[in-house]
């Protein structure tokens, strides 16, 4: 365990998953870390970051998708730049941002009900939420930054399940993984304003005054805060407590590491009938 997830190891891939969505035999769920991969330099080595050779991302998602037990050609992945823009895949973006280029510009959550597919979202310090609902099959992953907070990106992607799917937000299982913590996200005043106008959130609890103007951000509660208001209950939401900055044998942080960086996926798929057995 790390903290509130799990720290998996299989042919040297280390991944994490989180205990409460590992009970669903229809779901497979990651997030990746830096172990096991084949990128060298400032990318070593499960990179999937652009800037490294297509050659070596591409083999990463190879690895972590045998290890975990993704099908390599049902891979979607996003095109995020801290907007709200939620994206429904099907099969026939099998491969798009993977191997076949991005149609998309702006994404910074999918989401799916259709089997086999496998979302994937980037991170290096920002905020991944992954979103499943046992009773309709359907799951989600979107990214949240401080931007994509502010703009409740996670109360988007609740709605846009209920209204989409007739999901009950009673029955979606919500999960806050491995992003800066508040042990180490310092931000400035006018991240802090953005908050503080989100009095529902009790942003005051979110802040704490460092002096010199900075201030620490929890975004993990101010998340897990916006979720519970869209509707999802307390005891269905986990929150991984895993902190990228704090872990850089584990993790690429945008704030320690600056641009000389690789990243981390998260990734989420249903399962297909026929692999359910195994
Ligand atoms: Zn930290």
């Amino acid at each position: 365990m790390l903290n509130q997830m799990e720290l998996h190891e299989t042919d040297g891939v280390k991944y994490l998953t989180f205990p409460a969505l590992e009970q669903y035999p229809q779901l497979l769920h990651s997030f990746s870390t830096r172990i096991g991969g084949v990128s060298e330099g400032e990318f070593e080595s499960l990179n999937f970051r652009r800037g490294d050779s297509r050659e070596n991302i591409l083999e990463n998602y190879r690895r972590i998708c045998r290890a975990v037990g993704y099908d390599f050609d049902g891979l979607v992945a996003s095109a995020q730049d801290h907007h709200t823009v939620l994206r429904y895949v099907t099969e026939q973006e099998k491969g798009v941002g993977i191997t076949k280029p991005r149609d998309m510009e702006s994404v910074d959550g999918l989401y799916t009900d259709v089997p086999g597919i496998t979302l994937v979202t980037s991170y290096a310090d920002c905020v991944p939420l992954y979103f499943f609902d046992p009773t309709k099959n359907v799951i989600a992953l979107a990214h949240a930054g401080w931007r994509g907070t502010v703009q409740r990106i996670g109360e988007k992607m609740t709605e846009t399940l209920c209204r989409q799917f007739g999901c009950s937000t009673q029955d979606i299982l919500a999960a806050i993984g491995p992003s800066i913590g508040p042990c180490c996200y310092e931000v400035d005043e006018t991240v802090r304003e953005q908050v503080m106008q989100h009095t529902d959130l009790l942003p005051e609890e979110l802040l704490a005054g460092q002096g010199n103007g900075k201030y620490l951000l929890d975004l993990w509660e101010c998340n897990r805060r916006i979720l519970v208001l869209a509707g999802i209950p307390d005891e269905n939401i986990s929150v991984g407590e895993v902190c990228t900055k704090c872990h850089p044998e584990l993790f690429f942080s945008h704030r320690l590491m600056g641009d000389r960086r690789g990243g981390m996926v998260a990734m989420m798929c249903l399962k297909e009938a026929q692999s359910l057995d195994s």
